[in-house]
């Protein structure tokens, strides 16, 4: 038989706790109607990034691949050629896949990565109904072409050397493959 307490005492004590919270502030988030800011470190989508002129930045290393604990990066490099420049040095990824029904959104990649070419975005809106649509390409994930940028392919049109493409310092254009002009 219920004592006295859990008989009276209780039910009393517990409506009390309802009471209480009536009047404290409310916590509920109206998502996805209002979306908040995240913070700005946080881990969201990928970006393939690109050079001022353009060219992307990603090497097809493949160190992001290798560097991802859930295996969710797929990378295949490629020969830039005369006429077929994509990135500034000798190789660029010409698949590049992120697939986020893997992805655990942990960074590694982005440590990883020798040319910051991956960095990642505070996009969070990762969901979809079928596999295919998370499986990230290439155009998926390149970053959004600036004012002064140029679609690739494309020769390096920054810096009068290398050294200075890679530098920013801007001035004449980067000699083409091929040309005299050293
Ligand atoms: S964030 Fe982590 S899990 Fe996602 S692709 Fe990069 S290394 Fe892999
Ligand atoms: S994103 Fe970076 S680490 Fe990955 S293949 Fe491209 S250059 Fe290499």
């Amino acid at each position: 038989m219920a004592s006295l307490k859990e008989s009276l005492w209780d039910p009393v004590a517990g409506f009390g706790v309802t009471f209480r919270t009536m009047f404290r502030k409310t916590f509920t988030e109206q998502y996805p109607f209002e979306k908040k800011p995240t913070a700005p470190r946080f881990h969201g989508r990928h970006q393939l990034n690109r050079w001022p002129d353009g060219l992307e930045k990603c090497i097809g290393c493949e160190l992001c691949a290798w560097a991802c604990p859930a295996d969710a990066i797929y990378v295949e490099g490629a020969d830039n050629t005369e006429g077929g420049r994509f990135s500034p040095g000798e190789r660029y990824g010409r698949v590049y896949q992120i697939n986020y029904l893997r992805c655990i959104l942990c960074g590694l990649c982005i440590e990883a990565c020798p040319t910051r070419a991956l960095t990642m975005t505070n996009e969070y809106e990762l969901a979809d109904s079928t596999r295919e649509s998370l499986i990230y390409e290439k155009k998926d994930l390149l970053a959004p072409m600036l004012p002064g940028m140029q679609e690739p392919p494309h020769d390096m049109q920054l810096g009068a050397t290398d050294k200075d493409y890679y530098l920013g310092l801007t001035g004449a254009a980067v000699p083409a493959e091929g040309s005299d002009a050293k």
